[in-house]
């Protein structure tokens, strides 16, 4: 029995591998990664096992020659928002604007800011490439596509102030221009290319740092959901279902997916929120000639309560959006279908084509509108990273290496930018996240109109 608390319908929470496309064609998990049996003890555990706990793994193993353990809830490493996430290796992972950023941490901490956003992506693209990591790296930008012709003078602005304040690189595309390198759509008004960005294969990318992880020495737990945490002097006992696992120190991986009283410091911090996805058939040549397709970098739109999408490599188109409020199997049919006639509305000569897949799961939001990185003020032996607000391909694993130096003794809380220090401040009657959820919701889609 356990206590834990979710704020979502259960079948959210449900440990099997979930319908999506890249479960469809990722390689399986390795053998000898085995759920936890009996007792055990070891010098770091590592609650969650997606970008960040693998990374700080693999950090904490290979960098360091810490012994650390991966525990995770799901059947498959990677099974949380890690495997299912639309690929998009972008940033920033904040949903503040620059100038509200500016106004609460200053200009210098928003610029180390950003070059930490730049930093990630090629973070990721550094793992991939040194690691030999088969997961299909595609796209040499963003396009953030206007999808009225109002907010094609915002994406002007906004571009010019990444280049001006950041020095990020951007180039603005008229909807005749975009037409010809991007596609067309009834939402096409225009784009914004951001450069570095790219995209890949989320579970593959999840799976070959799971095995370059494994490789330097840590070792990894699938179906393994900590249900109680207790402290024992100067150390930690975490109990699974088959097993107890001893350690000296914790990190707290487990972003959206995270329970509520498990650790009582990070009850009401995040607020976990539903992405779905759908993927097309493969689309004839005839087909994407008839949107004028030509681009195989990711994209987003301006809405509010965005679109992000993409052609995936055997020519499927991938949408995504933000969900419901329940996660219930009902309403995940009800944003099944609101999705495949989306996809008719925004390309209207794709109205008819099969959807094949549908997935979802929770980006991770805060208080703070950007990621939290560190270690509990009293307790110094527990550290986290976690609410990425949709950026966690580029921000995740970053965070991972970086919470391995902290454990390491290199480096402390301090060095990180300001931004994204310690814990986020509780949500106010925690209990009401999802009513300020549906509240937002609704301002947002009156402001898309
Ligand atoms: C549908 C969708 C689309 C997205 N698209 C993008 C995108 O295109 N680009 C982008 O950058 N980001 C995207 N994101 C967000 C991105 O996937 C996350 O930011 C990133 O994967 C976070 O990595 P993580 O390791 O911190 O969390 P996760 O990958 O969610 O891993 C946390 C793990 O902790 C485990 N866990 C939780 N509690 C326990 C416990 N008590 N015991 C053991 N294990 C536990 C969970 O099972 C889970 O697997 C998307 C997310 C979703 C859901």
């Amino acid at each position: 029995m356990t206590n834990l608390r979710t704020l979502y319908h259960p079948a959210m929470y449900d440990p099997a591998p979930v319908p999506s496309y890249w479960e469809a064609t990722a390689p399986g998990d390795d053998p000898s990664w085995r759920p936890l049996e009996g007792d055990d003890s070891c010098d770091v555990a590592i609650i969650g096992g997606g970008y960040t706990g693998l990374s700080t793994a693999l950090h904490l193993a290979r960098d360091h020659g810490i012994d650390a353990r991966v525990l995770e809830a799901g059947d498959r490493i990677g099974w949380g928002a890690s495997g299912r996430n639309g690929g998009f290796c972008c940033m920033p992972a904040t949903k503040l604007t620059v100038a509200q950023m500016t106004r609460r941490f200053g200009l210098d901490e928003t610029k180390r800011f950003f070059a930490s956003q730049i930093e990630g992506v090629e973070f990721t693209r550094a793992l991939i490439a040194d690691n030999d990591i088969d997961c299909d790296p595609c796209g040499d930008g963003i396009y953030e596509v206007a999808h009225r012709p109002r907010a094609f003078g915002e994406l002007k602005e906004y571009g010019e102030t990444l280049e001006r304040l950041f020095g990020i690189e951007s180039t603005l595309y008229s909807p005749d221009e975009f037409r010809e390198i991007g596609h067309d759509s009834t939402e096409q008004h225009g784009a914004l290319k951001v450069s570095p960005s790219f995209a890949l294969h989320p579970m593959k990318f999840v799976h070959g740092l799971a095995r370059t992880a494994a490789k330097a020495g840590a070792t990894l737990h699938p179906g393994s959901l900590v249900t109680r945490w207790l402290k024992e002097g100067d150390g930690h006992i975490l109990t699974t279902a088959r097993g107890t696992l001893r350690a000296k120190r914790i990190v707290v991986a487990a972003n959206g997916f995270l329970r509520e009283r498990m650790h009582r410091d990070f009850d009401g911090r995040v607020l976990p929120v539903i992405s779905n996805i759908v993927t097309t058939r493969p689309l004839t040549a005839t087909e994407l000639a008839a949107q004028s397709w030509k681009t195989d970098c990711p994209l987003v739109n301006t809405r509010q309560l965005l679109f992000y999408y993409r052609m995936l490599p055997d020519n499927r188109l991938m949408l995504g959006a933000r969900g419901d409020l329940t996660g219930s199997p009902a309403d995940g049919d009800r944003m099944r279908a609101w999705m495949t006639r989306r996809v008719g509305e925004v390309f209207p000569a794709w109205r008819d084509v099969e959807i094949d897949h549908f997935w979802r799961g929770f980006v991770c939001i805060s208080q703070r509108l950007a990621p939290s990185v560190g270690q509990l003020p009293d307790d110094s032996s527990v550290f986290y990273g976690f609410g990425y607000h949709a950026n966690g391909v580029n921000t995740a694993p970053w965070t991972g290496m970086q919470v391995a130096a902290m454990i390491a003794g290199k480096t402390s809380e301090a060095d990180l930018p300001a931004v994204i220090r310690g814990l986020p401040t509780r949500f106010p009657f925690a209990g009401l996240r999802l009513k300020y959820l549906a509240a937002a919701y609704r301002w947002y889609a009156f402001k898309d109109d």
